[in-house]
């Protein structure tokens, strides 16, 4: 018999992976699922994207690259993190690898040991706590309120602070909330972090294109210039450009840590695919008319749900300012009584009343770290969005 090591026993498979592979029994089995558990755009890679690594095929460009990536690529990211962060990083603050997920993976690898704290505010995505796990390193979780707005605080982020915290992580826009931060939000994030020179902030800013505030997202190097140097930013043409398998995402800054980085993945990986290095340089340098036009779909549908959403009693649904979920607090359900006799006890119970009753898959809030709650992307076309609400709305009128 095979037993896992105490690493992967530490771990568990990701919730948004096991709701879609459930999801897709059930489609197979017949059932009409109308599908909000999806962490991934809708629409197909951009044209232009595509040919771009059609063209590296024909032109060769088969093989192993850098392992901190292509030259044109990095020096695509250095103008892309010019452009929205006023930065200007040196080639060696650079690396890429298969997905932002990995990059973020490997940075806890290169810089936890045994013992060692990441605050993690919590609702968060699902992967951070398995990720600091899996490498040796201790969760907190610092649970933000409602009140303010599901973000974390500079007194929230004192009081989880210890001598054996090595990194805060920041996400914005979250999954599962959609909330971004302010500039001034980060500032003073930042003004706690110079008293704290044993901390690193891990910023995952991949749906910093999909923003629905004016102008564009600030990110935290550009807020907390002074940090700088403990700033590891994360990003990637997963979200914003419709790219998720092609596996390709990017993290900037302290070239030391990057030195770290790129070697694990000299033992692992060696690159990421030439070819998807040929089409992230061309969604970064291209044309950026797609991701507008990406913005402008995500935000009709965001206000559309939430109309549908304020019609339902008992849900309450969190306001994004981007990335593509709603985070819907369903209080008001718990304790509630099913035709069927049962009691909604949390939000497992919510989650599975709704596939059950309404055909709808939205993933618990639980699994998020903070209930009771579900996910619902809106990364689905507006005609499934609709129906699923309605249906929704149906199952919860069936409540007693
Ligand atoms: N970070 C967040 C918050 C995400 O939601 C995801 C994808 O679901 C990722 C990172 C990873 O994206 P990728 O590995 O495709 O770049």
């Amino acid at each position: 018999t095979f037993t896992p090591s105490s690493r992967v026993r530490r771990i568990k498979v990701s919730p948004s992976t096991a709701a879609a592979a459930r999801v897709r029994e059930l489609k197979a089995e017949g059932r009409p699922i109308l599908d909000l558990t999806v962490g991934e755009p809708d629409a197909d890679t951009p044209r232009h994207v595509k040919d771009a690594a059609i063209a590296a095929i024909e032109a060769g460009e088969t093989k192993y690259t850098s392992v901190n990536g292509t030259p044109a690529l990095r020096e695509a990211i250095r103008e892309r993190m010019l452009r929205s962060s006023g930065i200007e990083y040196p080639d060696a603050a650079i690396t890429v690898g298969g997905g932002g997920k990995q990059i973020i993976f490997l940075a806890f690898t290169a810089s936890l040991d045994e013992g060692d704290e990441v605050i993690v505010p919590a609702p968060y995505w699902v992967s951070y706590p398995d990720m600091v796990r899996a490498n040796d390193g201790t969760p907190v979780i610092a649970e933000t309120t409602p009140e303010d707005g599901y973000k974390l605080t500079p007194r929230l982020l004192r009081e989880s602070l210890t001598e054996r915290t090595r990194w805060l992580v920041l996400n914005t826009p979250s999954n599962p909330t959609g909330v971004a931060y302010s500039r001034a939000e980060l500032e003073a994030l930042a003004e706690v972090l110079e008293e704290a020179p044993q901390v690193r902030v891990l910023t995952d800013e991949i749906y910093d294109e999909i923003y629905f505030g004016e102008g564009r997202m600030v990110g935290l190097a550009e807020a907390a210039p002074a940090l700088r140097e403990r700033i590891f930013t994360v990003n990637g043409v997963s979200k914003s450009y419709a790219m998720t398998g092609w596996r390709l995402g990017y993290g900037v800054g302290d070239p030391e840590l990057v030195r770290a980085v790129n070697l694990l993945q000299s033992q692992t990986s060696s690159c990421p695919s030439s070819i998807s290095q040929a089409a992230a340089v061309a969604a970064l340098t291209g044309d950026q008319e797609c991701v507008r036009r990406g913005v402008e779909i995500y935000r009709q549908r965001r206000d559309r749900a939430l109309e549908l959403l304020a019609g339902i009693d008992g849900l309450e649904a969190v306001v994004p300012d981007g990335a593509f979920y709603l985070f819907v607090g369903c209080r008001g359900l718990i304790g509630r009584r099913t035709p069927e006799g049962g009691t909604l006890e949390n939000d497992q119970d919510v989650t599975l009343y709704l596939l059950e009753s309404a055909d709808v898959a939205v993933i618990q809030g639980s699994a998020y770290g903070t209930e009771p709650f579900f996910r619902m992307s809106y990364a689905t076309d507006l005609g499934t969005i609709e129906a699923a609400l309605r249906a929704v709305g149906e199952a919860v009128a069936r409540l007693r």
